[in-house]
C-alpha cells in the first residue's frame, strides 16, 4: 500500500506530534492529530494578561545558530524561518548575601577566569568544569545537509571522539549536579552551582549547555515560545496535515493485539491504521491503554526514575524596565534576608527571570518577569481538594513574592500592575503532563545508558501503536521532541519500505 492511503493519528499537537505529522506528511502519509486543548505547542507556550505576555518555556533552543547540524531541522520543520535570536553574554547570576556575584559567562575563558578570580582555592573542579566544556565544545553532530562526505567524515570524528574521550564522558555522565556543586570550598560557588542546575540531573548536560552558548547557538526567539509553536503548526498544516483542537482522547482502541483506532472523551471513534501517541507517557500507557501493555521495562520508569520537578510558576507585568541588569539566558538569583516558607517549602533564595532580552514582551517601557521555584505536586493536589483556599494561596504567595522582591528591587511592589501564578495543577490541566512534571525523565547515572540505547517507541504485544515525545526521551526539551518525531517516522518508513525524505 502506498504511504498515502495509510492513516496516522497521532495524540497531542506538542512539539513531537506536530513533528511527527510533519515527517509523516514529508513521507506522504495521512495524518490527522487530536489535541485536548484549543492550541498547538503544549509545554512550549504562553499567555497574554493586559498587554503582557508570560512565557512559560524557551530559555534557549539548541541548534539556532545557521551553522548548526540541528539548523536545516528547525528550518524543515518551520521554526527558523525569519526568527530573530538574542545570544545573552550570560547564562545567569547568582548573587552572594557577602556582595559578591557568581557570573555564569556564556563564554568559556571568561566564565573559566572569573570562577578563578572568585574563588583561587576551586581552581581544580574550576578547570574540570571548563575542561568538561571545552571536551564538549570539541563534539560535532553531521547536518542533514551537508555532503555525504562531509557528513561520514563527521560520524568518524564521532567515533575516534568515543574512542578517545569516551571514559571521560562516561565520568561526566555519572557526576550529579549536587554532587558536582559539593565539590566546591567556596560557599558561595557551591550554592551557585546547586542553584543553576536541577541537583540529580547528569552534569554532562551543563556541560553541554554551555558549549552551546559558546558558540552561540542555544539563541532566545524574539517572541518566546508560543510564535514557534504556531510556526511549526503552520509548517504541518501547509503540508496538508489535519488537526482536531479540543478533543481529548480517551482510549486507544485495540482488536487482537493490534490497534484499530481512538475514542475521544465525547464518544466519538476514529479508526486507524496506526496510532501515535505524543501525549504524557503516563496517560498513555495507564489510562488510554488502560495498563495493558506494560512489561517489566515498560514500567520501570514510572516507578524508578525521577521526573523534572514540577513547577510553582510566577509571573508579574511590571511598570518599568530594568535597564541596569545585563541579558541573562535565566535569570538572576538573589539571597532573602532570612528564609521564608512560600509554599511547600523553606527558601533561602529567589530566581528571578527579566524579560529584558525581549521587548515584545510587554508594553512600552514595561517587562516581564516570571520565578520559577520548584514545589510539589501532591501538596498543590491537595490544596486544590479546596477551590477557595486554592485560590487564596495563590493569592497569598504572590504578595509575598512580591514583598520578597522588594528586598532587591526597592519600589517594585507600587510598580507590579498585572500577576499570575501557575502550579503544577496549572501544567497538568492544560498538557496533561504526569505530576505537572515540565521536561519528563531526568538523565540520572542510573538511566544515562538510553543515550546510547535509546527507549523503545513500541509497546510488547501491541502492533501499529507507537509514543515519541518527551516520555520516551529522558533529558526532554524541544530538539529532542522534534528529533523524536521524526525518528518514529524513520522507523514507520522502514517498516513499510519506504526511502525515509527527512526534509
Ligand atoms: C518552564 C519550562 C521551561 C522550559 N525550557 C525549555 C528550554 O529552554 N529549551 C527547551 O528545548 N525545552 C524547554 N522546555 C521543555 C519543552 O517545553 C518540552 O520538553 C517539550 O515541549 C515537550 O514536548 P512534547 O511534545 O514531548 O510534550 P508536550 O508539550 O507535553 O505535548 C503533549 C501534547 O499532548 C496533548 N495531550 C495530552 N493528553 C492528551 C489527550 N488525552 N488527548 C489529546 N491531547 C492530549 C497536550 O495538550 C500537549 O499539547 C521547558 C518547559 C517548561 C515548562
Amino acid at each position: 500500500m502506498a504511504a498515502e492511503e495509510k492513516s496516522l493519528v497521532i495524540i497531542g499537537a506538542g512539539f513531537a506530534g506536530l513533528a511527527a505529522g510533519i515527517y509523516g506528511r514529508l513521507n506522504g502519509y495521512k495524518t490527522r492529530i487530536f489535541e485536548m486543548h484549543n492550541l498547538p505547542g503544549g509545554l512550549c507556550t504562553s499567555w497574554n494578561r493586559k498587554g503582557y505576555t508570560f512565557d512559560a518555556c524557551i530559555h534557549w533552543l539548541v541548534g539556532s545558530s545557521p551553522d548548526s547540524p540541528h539548523n536545516e531541522m528547525w528550518k524543515t520543520v518551520g521554526i527558523a524561518r525569519n526568527r530573530e535570536f538574542v545570544y545573552a553574554d550570560e547564562y545567569a547570576r547568582c548573587e552572594g548575601a557577602d556582595g559578591r556575584t557568581v557570573i555564569f559567562h556564556s563564554d568559556i575563558d571568561r566564565l573559566e577566569q572569573h570562577l578563578l578570580e572568585l574563588s583561587p582555592q576551586d581552581e581544580q573542579t574550576i578547570r574540570e568544569f571548563t575542561g568538561g566544556i571545552r571536551m564538549c565544545n570539541k563534539f560535532r553532530f553531521p547536518a542533514d545537509n551537508e555532503p555525504f562526505f562531509t557528513r561520514l567524515g563527521k560520524l568518524m570524528g564521532i567515533f575516534f571522539f568515543f574512542m578517545f574521550k569516551g571514559k571521560k564522558f562516561k565520568k561526566w555522565t555519572a557526576v550529579t549536579g549536587e554532587a558536582f556543586a559539593d565539590r566546591f570550598k567556596d560557599p558561595l560557588l557551591k550554592d551557585a552551582f546547586r542553584q543553576i542546575w536541577i541537583p540529580e540531573f547528569s552534569m554532562l548536560f551543563m556541560l553541554f549547555t554551555f558549549a552551546y552558548l559558546h558558540q552561540r547557538n542555544a539563541g532566545y526567539p524574539i517572541g518566546g515560545s508560543m510564535p514557534m509553536s504556531k510556526a511549526l503548526e503552520a509548517r504541518y498544516l501547509e503540508l496538508g496535515g489535519v488537526i482536531n483542537y479540543n478533543s481529548r482522547v480517551a482510549r486507544i482502541l485495540t482488536e487482537d493485539g493490534k490497534v484499530t483506532g481512538i475514542r475521544l472523551v465525547d464518544g466519538t471513534e476514529v479508526p486507524a491504521d496506526r496510532v501515535i501517541s505524543a501525549a504524557d507517557g503516563h496517560a498513555t500507557l495507564f489510562e488510554m491503554l488502560e495498563g495493558n501493555y506494560l512489561d517489566e521495562k515498560t514500567r520501570e520508569p514510572y516507578e524508578k526514575w525521577p521526573t523534572f520537578h514540577s513547577l510553582l510558576f510566577i509571573s508579574l507585568g511590571v511598570n518599568r524596565r530594568f535597564d541596569e541588569l545585563p541579558l541573562t539566558v535565566s535569570g538572576i538569583s538573589f539571597p532573602l534576608k532570612e528564609p521564608v516558607q512560600l509554599a511547600d517549602r523553606m527558601r533561602e533564595r529567589l530566581p528571578v527571570h527579566i524579560y529584558n532580552q525581549d521587548p515584545t514582551l510587554a508594553p512600552e517601557g514595561k517587562t516581564a518577569i516570571t520565578i520559577m521555584l520548584e514545589s510539589d505536586y501532591d501538596y498543590w493536589k491537595r490544596l486544590a481538594e479546596d477551590r477557595n483556599k486554592y485560590l487564596q494561596t495563590k493569592e497569598d504567595i504572590v504578595s509575598q513574592v512580591i514583598m520578597l522582591l522588594e528586598q532587591r528591587f526597592p519600589g517594585i511592589s507600587e510598580q507590579v500592575e498585572v500577576t499570575d501564578v501557575a502550579t503544577p495543577m496549572t501544567f497538568e490541566r492544560y498538557t496533561g503532563n504526569w505530576k505537572g512534571s515540565f521536561e519528563g525523565w531526568l538523565i540520572t547515572p542510573e538511566n544515562a545508558y538510553t543515550m546510547t540505547r535509546p527507549m523503545s517507541q513500541t509497546l510488547p504485544g501491541l502492533k501499529n501503536f507507537y509514543m515519541c515525545g518527551q516520555w520516551v526521551e529522558p533529558g526532554g526539551g524541544l530538539p529532542t521532541s522534534i528529533l523524536s518525531g521524526r525518528r518514529l517516522i524513520q522507523t514507520i518508513c522502514k517498516e513499510d519500505g519506504i526511502r525515509f525524505r527527512r526534509s
